[in-house]
């Protein structure tokens, strides 16, 4: 079956995918010198829209890239290519690159930045694994240090991720679990962690990892269910004798894991602390948003 030729934004105009095409002088191609947002939308309404936008924004401001638009009217294009694309539920990947430049680095070479927005349809991203638990591993490569990239940043410079990733595929795990450089537990691949034992919730603080949107959701849902939950460091041995994990992320939503390095967490079941956090996250996004049509 041959997929749906959606409608791409690209800098103000939608084009047919096959035809939406990137300038190989593109810093966001030559050097990963752009910011991006990974966004959904549920039953006609788009989730945190306005804290993925406000996050994007505060992605470009770090790295010193102006975006040429207000926020408004990033959302108002969000909207507009969910609107063109008939779109009710899906992933949405606004993008926003330094510009075409020349083939050296610097920024100061590109004279406007490129803005891009993918919408497509994408369902579950773990499929039956959210019912029956994912397998994580640690991995070798540490998660980037704040003060050589702040991962709070969302670039467009993800190799710290992939390289997390292939070695997680490499031992046939569902997701990695990055430490930093000092052993502590900063967050998945493409997630944020949290771990329940003696029916407290813990998290790492967001110094060494992104803040993520459905991590804020979560912490939001325990508070409503008062369940205790501490913004805390965490380590390896926490992990591996918590009673659940489960991970968040806008691709990824609420996750349990239920191994860890070959150790299984908790009854190697998701526990009800995640079971009830799958659910009120299952319902928070079916019923709130902002909705898609004017
Ligand atoms: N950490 C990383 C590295 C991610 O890529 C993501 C996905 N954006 C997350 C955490 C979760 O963030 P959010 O809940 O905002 O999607």
């Amino acid at each position: 079956m041959s997929e749906k030729e959606n409608l791409i934004y690209v800098n103000g105009k939608f084009v047919p995918q096959g035809q939406a095409c990137v300038s190989v002088f593109d810093h966001g191609f030559l050097y990963g010198d752009g910011v991006f947002e990974g966004i959904r939308a549920y039953n006609s309404r788009v989730f945190k829209l306005k804290e993925h936008v406000d996050r994007l924004f505060d992605s470009a401001k770090a790295i010193d890239l102006n975006v040429g638009m207000t926020k408004e009217q990033m959302s108002e294009a969000i909207l507009e290519t969910l609107r063109v694309n008939d779109l009710t539920d899906a992933y949405i990947r606004p993008l926003v690159t330094r510009g075409n430049g020349d083939l050296g680095l610097d920024p100061r070479k590109c004279a406007k930045p490129n803005v891009y927005i993918i919408a497509k349809y994408w369902g579950s991203m773990y499929g039956d694994l959210y019912t029956t638990g994912l397998k994580a591993v640690t991995v070798g490569v540490r998660r980037v240090a704040p003060d050589a990239l702040p991962p709070n940043i969302k670039s467009m410079n993800y190799l710290n991720n992939i390289l997390a990733k292939i070695e997680a595929n490499a031992k046939g795990a569902d997701e990695a679990i990055f430490l930093d450089n000092c052993g502590r537990v900063a967050e998945g691949s493409g997630d944020n962690i949290f771990i329940i034992k003696n029916g407290v919730v813990y998290t790492p603080p967001t110094i060494g990892n992104l803040k993520g949107i459905t991590r804020a959701t979560a912490i939001e849902l325990l508070q409503e269910a008062k369940i205790p939950v501490k913004v805390e460091e965490i380590g390896i041995f926490d992990v591996y004798t918590a009673d659940e994990i489960f991970v968040t992320g806008t691709a990824a939503e609420a996750a349990p894991v239920v191994y860890v390095d070959g150790r299984t967490i908790g009854t190697g079941k998701p526990g009800p602390v995640t079971l009830d956090m799958v659910k009120r996250f299952e319902k928070i996004t079916q019923t709130t948003g902002t909705p898609i049509q004017k």
